[in-house]
Parts: C-alpha cells; sequence; structure tokens
C-alpha cells in the first residue's frame, strides 16, 4: 500500500477528530441508524447464523487453495477474451494500469467501487500521467471534490452533512446558490447531471470489484446507484483492479455472500445493482477486458496463522457502525483506504509502516465487531495477537526493559499483582504518593509520562479506606458480634 496521504499517526489524529462536534455529530446519527437497521435486517432470516458460518467456510476453503482458484479464474477470463494481469504491489499494478490507460490516449476515465484502486493510490499515479479520474459514486465524488480521502468503507462521505455537500457542489458544478438547495433529491439530481456526461463521453472505465467466480471467471459489483453499471457497460475499455481474496470458487458459494452482503452493509434484503461481467461479448458492453489482479501484501498475510482470518473480510463495514473509536474519531483518523475495526487489522498487515503499529490498539476490545461480521471473523483475538508483535518488536528495539517506559511500568504492575501481600504495599505506597495530584477525589495533571494518562480521562484518586480493609474491619466485627458496617 502507499498511501500516504495522511502523515498523522493515530494518536495524533484522533484527538485532532475528537474536538469536532460537527463530525462527532454526524458520524453518530448515520452510525446509529445504520446499525439499528442492519440489526433488523439480519434477525429476519432464521438461517443468519448459518450463512455467516457458511461465508467463513467458504472463504477459508478458498484461502487454503487460492493459488488454484486465481488459476482457474485467469484461464476462465483469458477464455472469455478478458485479459489478466498480476501485480505484486501498488507501484507495479498502478504501472500496468497507467499503460493500459496510455494505450488508449485518454485524458479522463470514469471509476466505481474502487477501494482497491483507492489502496494503491491510482487516482494519484494516474494524475501523474496527466489523466483525471472521475469517482462515479455520489459519496466518493463528494470526497474527491472535497480533496478528502473516504471515511468509511460503505458512506464515504459519513463525515459530510447535507449544507457541506452543498456548497461542494455549488463550486464545483458552477452553480448559483438559487440553483441548488440541500435537499438531497436536489443534490442526488445535479451530481447525476454532471455523472452522466462524464458517462457518455468516458472510453475507459476503471473498477474495483466485489467479488470474482472462478468456474466462469464473472466479475460481479453489487452497488445501490446503478453508477457502476454504467462504468461497466458503457465505455470501450473495461480495467478492473482486484485485490486476490476476493475471488470465490463457484456461482453457488456467492449466492451466500449475496444474501449476507446486502444485508450487513446497507440493511437491505437484496442490493439494487447487482451487475455481472465476463471477458467480452461482440456488440454488447466493453470491447477490451483487463483484469489486475493485486498481491499488495495479502501473501504474507495468507501465510500467517492469526491474521489469515483477515482475508475473509467482504468490506460490508458493520463492524465500523458498531465500533465505539470509529463512531467518535471518524475514518480519516487510521490513515488509511480501511478504517474502522477491520482497518486495524487489515492495514498493519497489508501495509506494515512503523506508525501502523498503533492501529491495533484503536479498540475498546468490546468484540461488537465480531458479533456482527458476517463472516465471522474474530477481530479481537487478531487485535490482541498484533498488539503483542508490537510489543515483542519495542522490546526487541529495547532490550533493557528500563529503556522503555511502558516496559517498565507493566513490568512494575505485574509485580505489583502477583501477590495480595504486594499488592496492598503498593496500594498503600500509592494512596501516599498521589496527594500533591488528588484534587476533589480525582488525580489530575499527572507527572511525566502519567501525563498522557490523566490528560484525556478522568482518574478516581485511590480512596483511604480500600475494600479489602472495609471487607477485613467488617468480618472482623461480624466475629466480635458487633455491627459489620
Ligand atoms: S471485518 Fe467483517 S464486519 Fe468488518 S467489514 Fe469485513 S466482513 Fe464486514
Amino acid at each position: 500500500m502507499s498511501d500516504a496521504r495522511i502523515p498523522l499517526p493515530f494518536h495524533e489524529a484522533a484527538p485532532a477528530a475528537l474536538e469536532d462536534g460537527q463530525l462527532r455529530r454526524n458520524l453518530a446519527h448515520v452510525t446509529h441508524a445504520i446499525r439499528a437497521k442492519r440489526a433488523d435486517a439480519t434477525a429476519e432470516l432464521p438461517d443468519w447464523e448459518a450463512l455467516r458460518q457458511a461465508g467463513k467456510a467458504i472463504k477459508d476453503h478458498t484461502l487454503r487453495n487460492l493459488g488454484t482458484y486465481l488459476r482457474r479464474l485467469e484461464t476462465r477470463v483469458e477464455a472469455a477474451g478478458g485479459h489478466v494481469h498480476w501485480a505484486r504491489d501498488a507501484d507495479e499494478a498502478n504501472r500496468i494500469v497507467r499503460r493500459l490507460v496510455a494505450a488508449e490516449g485518454v485524458r479522463e476515465v470514469v471509476k466505481v467501487k474502487s477501494m482497491t484502486t483507492d489502496e494503491i493510490d491510482l487516482n494519484g499515479a494516474l494524475a501523474e500521467d496527466g489523466v483525471v479520474a472521475i469517482e462515479t459514486d455520489l459519496a466518493e465524488l463528494i470526497v474527491q471534490l472535497a480533496e478528502e480521502p473516504p471515511s468509511h468503507i460503505l458512506v464515504p462521505a459519513i463525515h459530510k452533512n447535507r449544507a457541506e455537500i452543498r456548497r461542494l457542489f455549488l463550486d464545483a458544478f458552477d452553480l448559483t446558490p438559487d440553483q441548488l438547495s440541500d435537499d438531497p433529491a436536489a443534490l442526488a439530481g445535479a451530481a447525476r447531471r454532471f455523472l452522466r456526461e462524464r458517462f457518455l463521453e468516458a472510453r475507459v472505465a476503471i473498477s474495483g470489484a466485489n467479488f470474482a467466480v472462478a468456474e466462469t471467471g464473472t466479475t460481479c459489483i453489487v452497488e445501490s446507484e446503478g453508477n457502476g453499471r454504467m462504468c461497466t457497460t458503457l465505455p470501450e475499455t473495461l480495467i478492473t483492479v482486484l485485490g486476490i481474496e476476493k475471488v470465490v470458487p463457484t456461482w453457488r458459494d456467492l449466492e451466500v455472500f449475496l444474501q449476507t452482503l446486502p444485508r450487513s452493509s446497507t440493511a437491505e434484503r437484496m442490493n439494487p445493482y447487482t451487475s455481472f461481467w465476463t471477458g467480452v461479448h461482440g456488440g454488447d458492453g466493453p470491447r477490451h477486458f483487463h483484469l489486475v489482479l493485486l498481491d499488495g501484501g495479502r501473501s504474507a498475510t495468507l501465510a500467517d496463522d492469526v491474521g489469515r482470518a483477515t482475508l475473509r473480510c467482504i468490506r460490508c463495514s458493520a463492524c465500523l457502525n458498531v465500533c465505539p473509536i470509529y463512531e467518535r474519531v471518524g475514518g480519516h483518523a487510521y490513515g488509511s483506504t480501511y478504517p474502522g475495526p477491520i482497518g486495524a487489522i487489515l492495514t498493519p498487515q497489508l501495509r506494515g509502516e512503523p506508525r501502523d503499529g498503533e492501529l491495533p490498539y484503536a479498540s475498546t476490545l468490546c468484540g461488537a465487531c465480531y458479533d456482527v461480521c458476517p463472516v465471522a471473523i474474530d477481530i479481537p483475538s487478531i487485535l490482541v495477537d498484533l498488539r503483542r508483535r508490537t510489543v515483542d518488536a519495542r522490546r526487541a528495539a529495547h532490550p533493557l526493559p528500563a529503556a522503555d517506559a511502558v516496559d517498565a511500568a507493566l513490568r512494575g504492575a505485574a509485580a505489583a499483582f502477583a501477590t495480595p501481600r504486594r499488592y496492598e504495599a503498593a496500594q498503600r505506597l500509592a494512596r501516599l504518593g498521589q496527594a500533591p495530584w488528588v484534587r476533589k477525589g480525582v488525580l489530575r495533571n499527572l507527572p511525566g509520562p502519567l501525563a498522557g494518562w490523566s490528560d484525556a480521562r478522568d482518574l478516581r484518586a485511590i480512596p483511604r479506606r480500600a475494600f479489602r480493609d472495609w471487607w477485613r474491619d467488617r468480618e472482623a466485627a461480624r466475629e466480635r458480634g458487633g455491627d459489620p458496617a
């Protein structure tokens, strides 16, 4: 992954996001609404849990035999008149797409359903050749006009309200204020008029895909607006960039995900548009079809016993909508294409930059993400494992415990908690030591490295009488036959 557009690490980006009250209101409004609808949509199906386990089993089987199914996909796509390209990483994928676009001699392409192309920053790479990529998904278009990255997998403009979107459209579409209200239908209409012109002029389209069916070489996108269908049918050349984990063996397997994905993501029984394309067909659809299969760190993730389950993800975004951290800081704080709980485990494995080591800490480990995941990814366990790796790496860099403040503090805590006697002694010491920093029963402005804790939290002071002391006195009083209070 070459996404370096947001250089701030999470611990700096998150406090800034928390300061933005409008952002928090927008996020809370949308995540709560989708969350409630998803719960209703999944509760309607008596076999939801069986579908969830079926999705998990299909993905695990496919991942164990990934080479077989990818080769089958390649054979079928080429038999149907398409071309398959293999890309080891973002640079190679971008080089391939740039070459294909340059061969068509165009200066503008239309794009849809393209998280994978966002992951490799394809728009930036095309811009180096003077090619403008127009996002055609409405929410993607909004964040593109705002010159921001998406902040949600499904609702990339979740952080923007109607008034903000109207201001963007007035500027971008050259409209006067009386020509556009902030009514959702008016905003959608303005975007539609702009996009239709682009669709009719475009000779090259670039798409992502939700799935690819190996048995027939068919690629599939599910979407809500119909813009994806425009992209995949109108232009002469279609280039699809697909992460290698998106392949499924058969149509029968796909049937499971076409039930679980819409209900998990938009809380719909069936999504409005499901488009399939298999190679090329004379007189119908694109005349040239290229499928770029991207590794981009997926093979290394596949080789990892714990992390492998991450590749089951079907990008439904349900885990984002229930995550208390995502709800408060939004997607930009994660500094990656994939935010929220899935981003916290996927980004460190795919991208592996030093700043990604703190993403697995962006979680309360409450487990809500695991409960809603339609392919039963045990996100909390993977988060804990990734945290362990971060600690191991830090210990390797600082072999002496005293050289690492966190390590030294945790070792001290482990020693104090090891026996009741030590715990009580530590508690007595802390009770004496806390006095200079206690105000009205709360510890404030702790010194040194402890300041990081008290800056962001109200930490109650250790009480004068500990529960254990109270309990001992109570039992002693009871034995004496006195008042236990
Ligand atoms: S991890 Fe699960 S819940 Fe989250 S986006 Fe992926 S499939 Fe959906």
